[in-house]
């Protein structure tokens, strides 16, 4: 079912050095952010100019539902959260207690340095004033998401927040009850009805009922990775955090049957969500295959699983050594990347690209879901190369105050302008000889 690439043989460690593998190499996705780029285009240009109408649109053609409202009636936010199971009000509550205490501690003061006497340069954190927080709900629904982008907004102290979420047929056009409840515990009271590419382009154009945000976080499908790549700019994003990934780089100290429920975990979320499995060992990826042959077979949600395994984004590598297998994950840069392998730790140090790490037998990625205090919403389809899992910072601008006395400037001014000419752009130059009636040479 999951197919092996084999990669024995090709000296990957040393390929790595000088600058990454050919990603040809690795598993990936047949259909990925840039297909479909073209698809959301003209759903956001649509919403741009039709605004609630066009979100009722496309509720009813991708979620088939027709929806009265966009804006989820405060009532209804109530009532969910009166209504919500116990247990999962309990186990809610101990996911955002535990996301509090990790969001918390990133929080950031504001730092002044002194550059020269007389001049300082302070870095002050401002949260953005109004964020958009996609909750997806289309083959899963997920309150844990709510938890995950709704806690570091409230710690970066973001003042004014929406939540928007798909809305579900058999719950009469709303969004998962969950969903609602999950708002209604953190006290979010604006939430909306729309899934999607077109929710993103609700948060960045604004319609009718919900005011445009100035930045869009939060997972999502292809469409909603898509949207936010093509709003970037009029919008922030967080990061493209688009179908789940996990990788896990592993030797034969692992626990196979481990290794395969970690991997069909991942693969749950998504008919393209990928899982790989980079090992020096045969003996372990035999044992995999087999482990997963037998699992898949019982869960809940086999054809989705089955799918997703047997995709071209998922598979078994095999490489000669774990120092091989470093360079591949290094080089796929997973959303997740779990490392089970004697001295783990000192393996999951040398990693220079994954949203996040798991390290070792007990800290498989589904903790990191739900209940490990850090946040499950991370970069996908490569992006951890350059981009950072959702966290307080992503709802902050630093911004510089300089502050320079006089004669601060004027012990720096021949160097300015100097630099000015330098660039042939001497009116900035003269912006400071005009404050001291200072006269430099004219260049020839
Ligand atoms: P979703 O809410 O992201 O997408 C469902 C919505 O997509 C539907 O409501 C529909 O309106 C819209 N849609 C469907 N077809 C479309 C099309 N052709 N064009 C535009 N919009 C369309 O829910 P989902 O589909 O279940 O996907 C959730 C994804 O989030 C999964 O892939 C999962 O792996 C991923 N995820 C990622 C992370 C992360 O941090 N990277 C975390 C959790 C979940």
């Amino acid at each position: 079912m999951i197919s092996r690439i084999d990669l024995r043989g090709s000296a990957l460690a040393a390929t790595a050095a000088g600058g990454g593998l050919d990603r040809d190499l690795l598993p990936r996705a047949e259909f990925d952010v840039e297909d479909a780029l073209e698809k959301v285009r003209p759903i956001c240009e649509d919403v741009k100019h039709r605004g609630t109408a066009a979100l009722v649109d496309y509720a009813q053609r991708f979620d088939g539902v027709t929806l009265e409202r966009v804006r989820v009636p405060a009532e209804a936010l109530t009532e969910a959260l009166e209504a919500l199971d116990p247990d999962v009000r309990a186990a809610l509550e101990e996911s955002v207690r535990r996301a509090r205490i990790v969001h918390r501690d990133q929080r950031r003061t504001d730092s002044t340095v002194q550059v020269v006497p007389g001049g300082t340069v302070t870095e002050r954190w401002v949260p953005v004033e109004r964020v958009g927080l996609y909750v997806p709900g289309g083959r899963a629904v997920y309150p844990s998401s709510v938890v995950m982008n709704v806690v570091p907004a409230q710690e970066a102290g973001v003042g004014s927040l929406a939540v928007s979420s798909p809305p579900q047929k058999e719950f009469g056009g709303l969004p998962h009850p969950t969903i609602l409840a999950a708002c209604a515990l953190l006290g979010v009271d604006e939430v909306y009805a729309a899934g999607g590419a077109h929710a993103v382009a609700m948060f960045a154009y604004g319609t009718e009922d919900c005011a445009p945000v100035q930045l869009v976080t939060g997972p999502g499908n292809i469409y909603v990775a898509a949207a936010k790549r093509l709003l970037k700019g009029r919008i922030g994003i967080d990061s493209e955090a688009g179908p789940t990934e996990i990788a896990v780089l592993a030797d034969d100290t692992a626990d196979a049957a481990h290794v395969a429920s970690d991997l069909i975990s991942q693969a749950e979320h998504d008919v393209v969500a990928a899982a790989v499995l980079v090992t020096p060992s045969v003996a372990l990826a035999e044992a995999v295959e087999a482990e997963l042959k037998t699992q898949v077979a019982a869960t809940r949600h086999h054809e989705r699983i089955t799918e997703a395994l047997s995709g071209r984004q998922s598979g078994i590598v095999l490489v000669d050594s774990l120092e091989d297998g470093l360079a591949v994950v290094d080089s796929y840069a997973a959303e997740h990347l779990e490392i089970q392998t004697a001295d783990a730790a000192a393996w999951a140090a040398r990693v220079r690209n994954a949203g996040a790490i798991f390290v070792g037998p007990w800290a498989p990625v589904s903790l990191g879901d739900y209940c490990a205090g850090s946040n499950h919403v991370l970069p996908t389809g490569g992006c951890a190369c350059h981009s950072s899992g959702l966290s307080v910072q992503s709802f902050l601008r630093g911004i510089h105050v300089v502050d320079y006395t006089r004669d601060a400037l004027a012990e720096v001014t021949h160097h300015v302008v100097t630099l000015a000419e330098a660039e042939d752009l001497p009116a900035h130059g003269a912006a400071l000889k005009a404050r001291f009636d200072w006269k430099v040479p004219q260049s020839k």
